[in-house]
């Protein structure tokens, strides 16, 4: 994006933005240039209306989402672009509670808990209480609080509110609200905020601090939010009040792809937004400048099955395109399989690069699969998501360490690392001192102060050697930049011995992981970004990164490997959407009611619209799932595509490919025999015999057929397309369909 930037915009994308006073709403289609017109829109502010970049205000779905658009910013206006508010809700809210926290009673330092210490933090409770663990369930407690703070109601209204009592009592579960009491009471003793706590404190420090908001109201005087669909009421409520002196507020998105109402997305955000600002511009944006025509009529001709929706039409100019690519595999294994030789085989005819493929599914463990085939193919990926770099133990470890020695009443950091490496502290003294601290109403490391009136003898000693160390790591902080204090406590806590002395292959992974730990450190102090090179500041950018943001290679060509809803608002050249299949997509979870399945559409509709060139769609007879083989049927969703936009892959499933010679003659050139099979041969071609396709060759017209989901009908003409095969049949409840015969399962009668 250089100095002609409105010559790259269409007539209404540029109406949105030179536009830029009072508020704004774009809802419209995938790959319309929303988030270009965001990025262009600040780039105008900064140039041309010479606006303070300090006093813009920017909401992304993820950091890395933010970085980009500073990136392309910075070449419109330079170095100014880094002054930016930009990120995400999180990550901007967080720094604005970090100087405000005195308002609400927390240092400037607190803890951000991550998921696994919000839930290690309810399993105490519940024991606390006596309650039984596999009622009061971590995962699903948390859960209920966290869906009580994002619609913003406090622990004291949900006990005094009796439908809340009522509604946990017909769940068997009553004690929920004391339970989400004493959380909310041990979060804030721990000088801590969990994820919603930074949307709900917001919130409150809004509500409770006039003079605090107006000067955040005079500070914003533009306010813009990207996947507006996909914020909740708490998020709405902050832009809302933020926004309310100058009411310069743009929002964009796209109803069609709002995914997270299992969260507590709101799609009502949108419709009320048009009755908070009766003066809104509302621009439509309608051409598509991502995908080809085939891949926006797939597209299209999905989201048109949803009844919930905004109506609005998505075209493009862009070339007709490939066939969607539908791949069958007989079981989850040959899935990965055909995936990586259509990877392998498109590199070598299209000159693609990895980095021009993703792969996405529904469920991070569907990944397994695929990473061996590609493996075996050498060919490059990442998985984006998943267990993230620092959710591994030996990071978590560390970082312990030095979150306890930042914030001594962070007490589940403290409880991960009293024994860690092992050094004495067994767990029936860990509990001596808790029972301590909890009758002297202190907290645990104040027991820890006082251990020789707790503890006697071994213990006790290793205690006290526990706190010296300790007490010089909370200096180390206090006294060096980021990096020096963590090389220090990662030498001197006794965690980097313990891994170099592990000589498996594993405890080296884990030596190197922490090593790259502290090169990312090392970074964070070094790039000049960075104003604040404190502890405190690391520790906020490491606890707020999102799964899309996890990307550091050098070595950027690899294929991209992430679950749908991690995908949102990215492209690729080439996309395989894979696991189509009852039970799994849509999931088996959400197929509850209509709007659950409407939101697994959309789901599907946001994968669909990541591709530009071309997209593929696999999926296997039989899947291991939960540890047992289950044989599955092809998801209703592929039935919902309009066949034209369909091609059924023979090929790949037939005859050996070249990854498949090319694993063959690498697997002849080592001398050593295989333990694996080579990739071919594990090929079955027989179907499973709980599956039963139509029998293509055999069908004519007038048969009399049965379908599982249409019922009967009768067969008024076939077709035959290349490798396609359709029938138009008419049904007698359902009337006429025209169905692909490859994996329509009719039974002829
Ligand atoms: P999503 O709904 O998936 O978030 P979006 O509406 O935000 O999509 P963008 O990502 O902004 O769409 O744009 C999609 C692609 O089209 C990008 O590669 C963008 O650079 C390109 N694009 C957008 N507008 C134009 C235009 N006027 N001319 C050329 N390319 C454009
Ligand atoms: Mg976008």
């Amino acid at each position: 994006m250089e100095q002609d930037y409105l010559e790259k915009l269409n007539p209404p994308q540029r109406e949105a933005v030179v536009n830029t006073e009072g508020p704004t709403m774009i809802i419209a289609g995938a790959g319309s240039g929303k988030t270009r017109v965001l990025t262009y829109r600040i780039a105008h502010l900064l140039k041309t209306k010479n606006v303070d970049p300090f006093s813009i205000l920017s909401l992304t779905f993820t950091n890395k989402a933010a970085r980009e658009m500073r990136e392309r910013i910075e070449g419109v206006v330079g170095t100014d672009a880094r002054n930016l508010w930009m990120g995400t809700f999180h990550s901007v809210f967080s720094r604005i509670l970090r100087s405000e926290a005195d308002r609400l009673g927390y240092p400037s330092h607190f803890t951000i808990y991550d998921s696994d210490d919000s839930k290690s933090l309810i399993k105490n409770i519940v024991k606390f209480y006596g309650l039984d663990d596999k009622v009061y369930k971590p995962n699903v407690v948390l859960n209920r609080i966290s869906s009580a703070k994002n619609r913003l109601v406090s622990w004291q209204e949900y006990i005094n509110n009796p439908i809340y009592l009522a509604d946990d009592t017909e769940n068997g579960k009553p004690e929920m609200g004391k339970i989400y009491k004493e959380y909310v009471k041990r979060c804030f003793k721990a000088d801590a905020m969990d994820f919603d706590d930074l949307l709900f404190n917001t919130n409150v420090l809004f509500r409770d601090h006039i003079d605090v908001l107006n000067k955040y109201q005079q500070r914003f005087q533009y306010v813009m939010v990207d996947e507006f669909q996909d914020t909740n009421i708490s998020q709405y409520l902050i832009t809302k009040k933020l926004a309310a002196v100058r009411r310069n507020i743009c929002v964009v998105g796209d109803d069609a792809q709002s995914i997270y109402a299992f969260r507590g997305a709101d799609i009502q955000n949108i419709l009320n937004f048009e009755k908070d600002y009766p003066e809104l511009n509302i621009v439509k944006l309608e051409q598509n400048y991502r995908s080809s025509k085939t891949i926006v009529g797939a597209a299209n001709s999905i989201i048109g099955k949803n009844k919930n929706q905004l109506r609005k039409s998505v075209w493009t100019d862009n070339g007709e395109g490939d066939l969607i690519d539908l791949i069958k595999a007989t079981t989850d294994n040959e899935e990965g399989k055909l995936v990586a030789s259509a990877i392998f085989e498109s590199k070598n005819q299209n000159h693609y690069r990895n980095s021009d493929f993703a792969i996405l599914y529904r469920t991070n463990s569907q990944s397994r699969a695929l990473e061996e085939a590609l493996r075996r193919n050498n060919i490059k990926y990442k998985i984006i998501g998943g267990l993230s770099f620092y959710q591994r133990k030996e990071i978590k470890d560390v970082l312990g360490y030095i979150r306890f020695a930042v914030n001594q009443n962070d007490e589940q950091a403290l409880r991960r690392i009293i024994n860690m490496p092992k050094r004495g502290i067994g767990a029936t003294s860990v509990e001596k001192l808790v029972v301590a601290a909890t009758e002297n109403n202190a907290d645990l490391w104040t027991a820890l102060l006082n251990v020789n009136q707790i503890l006697g003898g071994r213990a006790a000693s290793a205690v006290s050697e526990f706190v010296t160390l300790i007490k010089s790591f909370k200096t180390a902080v206090e006294k060096k930049d980021a990096f020096e204090a963590a090389s220090h406590i990662a030498k001197n806590s006794g965690l980097l011995k313990e891994l170099y002395d592990d000589k498996t292959i594993e405890g080296r992974n884990r030596y190197e992981n922490v090593q790259e730990l502290l090169n990312g450190i090392k970074e964070f102090v070094e790039n000049p970004e960075n104003e604040d090179k404190s502890m405190p500041a690391f520790l906020q950018e490491v606890a707020l990164l999102t799964d899309a943001d996890n990307e550091k290679d050098e070595d950027k060509d690899y294929v991209t490997m992430m679950t749908i809803h991690s995908s949102k608002g990215l492209e690729f050249k080439n996309v395989f959407v894979v696991g189509m299949e009852e039970d799994l997509f849509p999931s088996q979870m959400m197929i509850s009611s209509r709007q659950d399945l409407e939101e697994e559409r959309r789901l599907f509709y946001v994968a669909i619209t990541r591709a530009e060139k071309k997209l593929y769609m696999s999926y296997a007879l039989t899947r291991y799932r939960f540890g047992r083989l289950k044989t599955c049927e092809p998801s209703r969703f592929l039935e919902e595509i309009d066949k034209d936009y369909l091609k059924i892959n023979q090929k790949f499933s037939s005859s050996p490919s070249p990854a498949n010679d090319y694993a063959k003659n690498f697997i002849s050139k080592n001398t050593v025999q295989p333990t694996r099979k080579p990739v071919n041969q594990a090929v079955i071609h027989k179907p499973s015999p709980n599956f039963k396709p139509s029998n293509t060759a055999k069908l004519a017209v007038g048969d009399k057929i049965e379908h599982p989901k249409f019922g009967f009908g009768e067969v008024t003409k076939i077709e035959v397309q290349g490798a396609n095969k359709k029938a138009h049949i008419s049904f007698e409840k359902a009337g006429d369909k025209t169905l692909l015969l490859s994996f329509a399962k009719l039974r002829i009668l």
